[in-house]
C-alpha cells in the first residue's frame, strides 16, 4: 500500500527514468474526484492499448467519451514514444477487476504472472481498479503487432519510474488482460516478457555505486570543458576519425557509475549513447529538452558537467 505519489513527484520519476515528457494543461488537476473508492492507497501500474491509432486519440485520453468520461489515463504514449501527462489522481482506466489478482500485486507474491481474472467492471464482487492503479494508455490498434521499439521502450520506462518511486518491484506492473476477464490489451506482447524488461531496468540502476573518487590517487583528474564539448560535436566526424580527448572516458566513467550509461560504451567515443547518458544528467540537474541546442541535448555545460565531476572526482577547467 502507498500514498499516491503527487504530481510533481510522477513528473520528477518520469525525467529521472530519461522519459520525453510533455504536460497536458491542467493535468494537475484533472481527474475523477472521489467517486468509487476514490483515488489510493496504490499497489501498482497498468498497461493499456487505445484500440486505434488517430492522432486525436492522445485527447480522447485527456476528455474521455459519451460513455466514459475522462481522464481515461495518466498518460498517453505515442507511437514516437512521447509520453503526455493527463492526470495525477483519479483516472477511467481500469475499471472493475479481480481482488486475488490486486492480492497478488500487492504481496508481489507470484512468479511469471498473477492468477487469472475471473471478474470485470461491473461483475458480483469486483473491486475499484481505478483507486488502485496507475495507467497508461499507450497508441495500438490492438491487432497484436509489435509496438515500435522506441514506445515499447519508453512504455518499459514510465512502469520502472513508478515502480521504482514506490520502491515496488516488475510484479507491481500489470496488464488490463490481466485485471479484467473482458480486457484483451495489451495484445502485442506477454506481461511476463514485459515484467522482465521492466525489472532488468529497475536492476541495472540500483546497483551499489563504486566510490565516488578513486581511492589512491591523490590529484583529482581535471576535464576540459572545450575540449569535451568539442569531441561531443565532432562525433560521429563528418569525415576522418573523431576528435580524440583522454577527458571523455573519465567523464563516461562518472555517468557509467550513475548507471546512466552502459560499462560497455565507457570507451572514448563522445558518441549517441554517451551523449543519451549526458542527457539524461542534465535532466537530472533540472535542465530540460534533448533536442539539439535545447539545455539537455547531451553536450556537456558547465553547470551539469561540474555537478558531475564534484560527486565522481574530477574537476572542470576551460
Ligand atoms: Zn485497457
Amino acid at each position: 500500500m502507498a500514498t499516491p505519489l503527487t504530481a510533481s513527484q510522477i513528473l520528477a520519476a518520469l525525467i529521472a527514468e530519461g522519459l520525453d515528457v510533455k504536460e497536458h494543461p491542467g493535468w494537475r488537476t484533472h481527474d475523477r474526484g472521489n467517486r468509487g473508492d476514490g483515488w489510493g492507497p496504490v499497489n501498482g501500474v497498468m498497461i493499456h492499448h487505445t484500440g486505434g491509432t488517430a492522432p486525436s486519440d492522445g485527447e480522447i485520453v485527456w476528455s474521455g467519451r459519451a460513455d466514459l468520461p475522462g481522464p481515461c489515463a495518466h498518460a498517453y504514449l505515442a507511437k514516437d514514444g512521447t509520453l503526455t501527462l493527463t492526470s495525477a489522481g483519479r483516472a477511467n482506466h481500469a475499471g472493475g477487476g479481480d481482488g486475488a489478482v490486486l492480492q497478488a500485486v500487492i504481496a508481489e507474491s507470484y512468479t511469471t504472472r498473477p492468477p487469472a481474472p475471473h471478474k470485470h467492471d461491473g461483475s458480483p464482487g469486483a473491486v475499484d481498479g481505478n483507486a488502485r492503479f496507475y495507467g497508461l494508455e499507450v497508441s495500438d490498434r490492438g491487432t497484436g503487432s509489435a509496438w515500435p521499439a522506441a514506445q515499447y521502450e519508453a512504455a518499459v520506462r514510465w512502469a520502472a519510474a513508478i515502480c521504482r518511486a514506490h520502491g515496488w518491484t516488475a510484479k507491481s506492473v500489470i496488464g488490463h488482460k490481466e485485471w479484467s476477464d473482458w480486457k484483451p490489451d495489451p495484445a502485442a506482447f506477454d506481461m511476463a516478457a514485459f515484467r522482465q524488461d521492466v525489472q532488468a531496468r529497475l536492476d541495472a540502476s540500483t546497483k551499489p555505486k563504486p566510490p565516488a573518487a578513486p581511492v589512491p590517487s591523490p590529484a583529482k583528474p581535471s576535464v576540459s570543458l572545450s575540449k569535451l564539448i568539442k569531441a561531443a560535436k565532432t562525433d560521429p566526424p563528418k569525415s576522418g576519425t573523431p576528435v580524440s580527448y583522454a577527458g571523455v572516458k573519465t567523464v563516461e566513467a562518472a555517468l557509467a557509475a550513475e548507471g546512466l550509461l552502459a560499462k560497455s560504451y565507457v570507451d572514448g567515443h563522445y558518441g549517441t549513447a554517451t551523449k543519451d547518458a549526458m542527457s539524461g544528467w542534465q535532466e537530472r540537474c533540472g535542465y530540460r529538452g534533448r533536442k539539439p541546442g535545447q539545455a539537455a541535448d547531451g553536450i556537456p555545460g558547465k553547470d551539469s558537467l561540474t555537478r558531475l565531476g564534484k560527486k565522481h572526482g574530477f574537476t572542470v577547467i576551460a
